[in-house]
């Protein structure tokens, strides 16, 4: 897995989230303050500028400028935790980057979010998505399944957590200030995780 594949990524992600902007409004309007898609619309925009500025030399540093600018560059809960996601992943990757490795990463940037949101999985939030994707990278590691196949199931993985949220109760993050009535909604944050592992099996197939 190589530098161009890490930049494709985003650009990818940056494509499917411009797509999709509307329906993460929504579901953000339901349960929270509708901005979850312009925040990460406008976040992404400023990534891909940021790529192609920098022309990052390594994964490593593609992670890094990501989770930068979604710091600096949302103002709503999700860019600091998505930052935190990849700049935790950007600093335990090594290259070049094995399918192992970035199983590895991954898992760091899922611990990243979780003590940065105080966030377990059944909260209701992006972790919902992450954790069942990382999880499913692990199995692949351990299994032997090439990089294509482990991604395509780490996308089905988030996928389905992004589902599971609709009967939840938000118990982080806005949507837990309406308790029960956050029930029946998917959770944007876990809809957004789960565009961005689709845009990585995407670009990798
Ligand atoms: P804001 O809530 O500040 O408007 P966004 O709308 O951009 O931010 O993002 C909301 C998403 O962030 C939620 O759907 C949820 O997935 C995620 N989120 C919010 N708080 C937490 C938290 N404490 N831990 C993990 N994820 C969280
Ligand atoms: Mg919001
Ligand atoms: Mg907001």
């Amino acid at each position: 897995m190589e530098t161009d594949l890490f930049v494709a990524w985003f650009e990818e992600a940056a494509k499917l989230v411009r797509q999709d902007r509307d329906r993460l409004t929504r579901l953000d309007a339901a349960i929270g303050d509708a901005d979850h898609g312009t925040n990460l619309d406008r976040g992404l925009t400023e990534v891909c500028k940021a790529l192609a500025d920098t022309r990052p030399e390594s994964p490593e540093q593609v992670l890094a400028t990501v989770g930068t600018t979604l710091i600096r560059r949302v103002g709503g809960a999700s860019g600091p935790l998505y930052g935190s996601v990849f700049r935790a992943m950007g600093k335990t990757l090594e290259s070049p980057v094995t399918l192992a490795g970035f199983s590895a990463a991954f898992e760091e940037g899922v611990v990243a979010v979780e003590r940065l949101g105080k966030a377990a999985l059944g909260d209701k939030t992006m972790v919902d998505a992450l954790a069942p994707a990382s999880r499913a990278l692990a199995l692949a590691v351990r299994d032997g399944v090439g990089v294509r196949k482990a991604l395509d199931e780490a996308a089905r993985a988030a996928e389905e957590g992004a589902k599971a949220t609709i009967p939840m109760q938000a118990r982080k993050g806005r949507a837990s200030y309406l308790g029960e009535r956050s029930i029946g909604h998917e959770d944007p944050g876990a809809a957004s995780a789960a565009l961005f592992l689709a845009a990585l099996a995407s670009v990798a197939g």
